[in-house]
């Protein structure tokens, strides 16, 4: 209840904010960590954790600091979104000043600066073909939306039986219902929610690597489901040549390219799930691009707003959206109360202008070689079964399940933050990590596995 008066002051100073948050400590004589426990939810997490979560009292650059005065370089870039560190004095700057004009109004019949200019730049940089765009309030909800997009479409363009979604076994597309439904099977735990899902076709994980020589009995499979499914599949979705939290893998471009051809030959739209992959995290501004395709619909978040605000996009060929129209509503049928931002969409965009105006492709190589270079001692270690890097993002599969709370601790102690999961210790970090913070990221991750 006392945390509760603070919201009540309504305009008041910081410095006298401070005291009162000071005195709810005192007055409960709590920890914070404490009150956590007591209170809190997190993500993927029993109630009360399992584990203490670090305590961050602020961060800078590519650093936290923590609530002993300590810091760690941020391995993870807020889970794949602060590509340009914290506190960044360019996108400070476009919260505040949007601030002074306002931080949101409702879209459904408003239109604002910040939000044109967005949809434009999106526009601008995506690959070829996409030219509508719908502001969404975060990853899953654009992948909602995009799965929505494609089932309106089909109804659109007379196929109303097309209402089911071929995707491939290890992705990763989000948390809520619709999304978990194209996730791998087995990671999603679909099992626990049978009867809730819509059940939709899986391919085999994608292959061969992302080096390696790709010929036809790689996408054999995925073909075959696609032709004896077409008149069922209102769409394709795969996370383009990046699968992210389903697995951190890489794999050939000419997968992705021959996935396209198979959706051209059946005309089935394509869903690009860049919510992982986009601004130059794998190395080109979006996964697609390795390939040089473009999809029908293409979505986006994580990366989008800097790491600053929650915001995502879908964007869609004029086709997509003349079909969605054609359909008996007439209209989409989605709009998020927070939709299109006005905050989130600022920072977005000064965020994209900020990482075109670096050499960002120079950077996230330079990352990259480092982190080959800094991660090659693991593949050596007893109970490493791969090394891989690509782009900015590198990754040590184990052989067996990482005691998360152990390697996080040594990982700590050698002053860098990650978050591993299953067999995986992985990093991507903010591309404006100096080399020699790459090089502390790799050997505690090396020193991690190698106590194992
Ligand atoms: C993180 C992620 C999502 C979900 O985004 P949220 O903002 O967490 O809802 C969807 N797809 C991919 C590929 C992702 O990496």
């Amino acid at each position: 209840m006392r945390g509760l008066t603070v919201i009540g002051l309504g305009f008041v100073e910081p410095r006298f904010l401070a005291e009162v948050s000071v005195e709810t400590e005192c007055v409960t004589g709590k920890s914070l960590l404490e009150r956590d426990r007591q209170r809190v939810w997190h993500p993927y997490a029993p109630m009360p954790a399992a584990n203490d979560p670090i305590v961050v009292t602020s961060a800078r650059g590519v650093r936290l600091t923590l609530s002993d005065g300590s810091e760690v370089i941020d391995g993870m870039s807020s889970w794949w979104a602060a590509i340009h560190g914290y506190r960044h004095p360019v996108l400070d700057e476009a919260v505040r000043g949007q601030l002074g004009d306002m931080a949101h109004v409702m879209f459904g019949g408003v239109t604002h600066h910040p939000a044109v200019e967005l949809a434009e730049t999106l526009v601008d940089i995506a690959p070829g073909g996409l030219e509508h765009v719908f502001l969404a309030d975060s990853g899953s909800v654009s992948v909602e939306v995009a799965i929505k997009m494609a089932l309106q479409f089909a109804r659109g363009v007379g196929r109303p039986a097309r209402r089911r979604l071929l995707t491939v076994r290890g992705g990763y597309h989000g948390d809520t219902l619709g999304c978990m439904s194209v996730c791998d099977p087995v990671n999603g735990m679909h099992s626990m929610f049978t009867g809730m899902l819509p059940e939709q076709l899986f391919a085999p994980v994608p292959s061969p690597g992302f080096a390696e020589q790709f010929d036809g009995s790689h996408i054999a499979e995925f073909a075959g489901l696609l032709a004896a499914h077409t008149d069922e599949i209102a769409a394709v979705i795969i996370e383009p040549v990046v699968q992210g939290a389903g697995g951190m893998r890489f794999y050939s471009p000419d997968y992705l390219r021959a996935v396209r051809r198979l959706c051209d030959e059946h005309e089935v739209p394509l869903i690009a799930d860049e919510i992982a992959t986009g601004f130059g995290r794998s190395g080109e501004l979006f996964g697609c691009d390795h390939a040089g395709v473009s999809p029908d619909i293409m979505c986006v978040g994580k990366a989008l707003t800097g790491g600053y605000l929650t915001m995502a996009a879908v964007l869609c060929t004029p086709e997509i959206s003349q079909g969605v129209n054609a359909a008996e509503s007439g209209a989409l049928m989605h709009g998020p109360t927070y939709m299109g931002n006005p905050l989130a969409a600022a920072v977005s965009l000064a965020s994209i202008k900020l990482l075109l105006s670096r050499d960002w492709r120079s950077e996230v190589r330079r990352i990259e070689s480092e982190l080959a270079a800094g991660l090659a001692p693991a593949a050596s270690l007893r109970g490493v079964r791969d090394v891989r890097v690509l782009g900015a993002i590198g990754v040590v599969e184990m052989e067996r399940p990482i005691r998360v709370a152990r390697t996080q601790a040594a990982l700590i102690e050698r002053g860098v933050w990650l978050r591993p999961f299953g067999r995986l210790l992985y990093t991507m970090p903010p591309y404006v990590s100096s080399l020699s913070d790459i090089r502390t990221i790799a050997s505690a991750m090396v020193d991690a596995t190698r106590q194992h």
